[in-house]
């Protein structure tokens, strides 16, 4: 029997790992895939106090390292449903069942996909959703980027110090992401802007060679041909798991507040899987603190 279960080891579940160890319970972190989250795709945080520049890698590891030496306990399994009783609550894994008196879910997002015919198959074919993990396949090749958020600008500014020619395609003519960025991207020669405009097919013989761009104004289809795209469209919740207990947003985010809980005692919610306003480093560590505060508490009273 754990105090803590922590379902996520990105830096939301990861600090809230910290602060539980910190007032002695005891934890454990369940992670599907490896330690870091989303962040670990980041290779420059420039926002984040302290450090001017640290890589995503970097900063995911220093975490990691921090929150093992405080004794948090990380298996490698997947989270697939929680449950709770007057006894507690157990989290079930694909191979495991872990019993505890409090969970935190933090459990992040997972890429949102084109829905395109063929996109899955052309995975690793030409078709990419982390720049900074294949961008460099694609040096001095022609690239594009589509989305129009944070992740999609800063994926274009770091496949522009390596492709010939970076396409940015946005369905809108303003950009969701930050303006400085926007600017900096304007000021390179090799990166070309599309707007009002989505991908509506992939064209591929075994690889990709070219994609059909459609004006969302005129009607009109392009063809671009090109080596690389990169998908950054947003993400979506990983909450599916635990719908069926814990209440969801219309968009799949939990239901929590400032403070993390969740409508089940004892369970509460940290990171980008809950409804929030921004969804940033800073607040996902922030998320780890209050759960983390909250949960101790639980434990505590009960
Ligand atoms: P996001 O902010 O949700 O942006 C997704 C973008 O994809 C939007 O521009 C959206 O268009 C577009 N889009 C969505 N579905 C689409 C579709 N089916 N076809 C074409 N375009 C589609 O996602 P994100 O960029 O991954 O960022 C997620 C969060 O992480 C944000 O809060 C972001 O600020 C944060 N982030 C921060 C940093 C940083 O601080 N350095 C870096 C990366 C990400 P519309 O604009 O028209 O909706």
């Amino acid at each position: 029997m754990y105090d803590i279960v922590i379902i996520g080891a990105g830096p939301a579940g990861m600090t809230a790992a910290i602060y539980a160890r910190r007032a002695s319970k005891s934890v454990l972190v369940l992670e599907a895939l490896s330690y870091g989250g989303q962040i670990i795709n980041t290779p420059d945080i420039e926002n984040y106090p302290v450090a001017a520049h640290i890589s995503g890698f970097e900063f995911a590891t220093k975490v990691y390292e921090q929150a093992q030496a405080l004794g948090a306990e990380f298996v490698f399994e997947k989270a697939v449903e929680i449950r709770s009783d007057a006894n507690g609550k157990t989290v079930v894994t694909t191979d495991n069942e872990y019993q505890c008196k409090a969970v935190i879910i933090a459990t992040g997002s997972e890429n949102r996909k084109l829905g395109l015919d063929n996109e899955e198959e052309l995975v690793g074919k030409g078709i990419s959703y982390c720049a900074t993990c294949d961008g460099a396949f694609y040096r001095k090749k022609t690239v594009a980027v589509v989305g129009g958020g944070n992740t999609a600008l800063e994926d274009a500014l770091y496949l522009a110090d390596l492709a010939e020619t970076v396409y940015l395609i946005h369905r809108r003519d303003a950009f969701r992401g930050d303006e400085a960025t926007v600017e900096a991207l304007k000021a390179r020669a090799n990166v070309r802007f599309i707007y009002n405009s989505t991908v509506t097919k992939l064209i591929a013989d075994n690889r990709l060679d070219a994609v059909e761009v459609t004006d969302k104004n005129t009607g009109d289809v392009t063809k671009i041909e090109l080596n690389g795209l990169f998908v950054a469209v947003g993400r979506i919740p990983e909450n599916q798991n635990f719908a069926s207990l814990i209440d969801l947003d219309g968009s799949g985010y939990i239901k929590a507040g400032e403070n993390c809980l969740t409508n089940v005692p004892g369970i509460f919610a940290a990171g980008d899987n809950r409804v929030k306003n921004v969804r940033q480093l800073v607040t996902a560590t922030a998320d780890g603190a209050v759960a983390a505060t909250e949960a101790i508490r639980f434990v505590s009273e009960h």
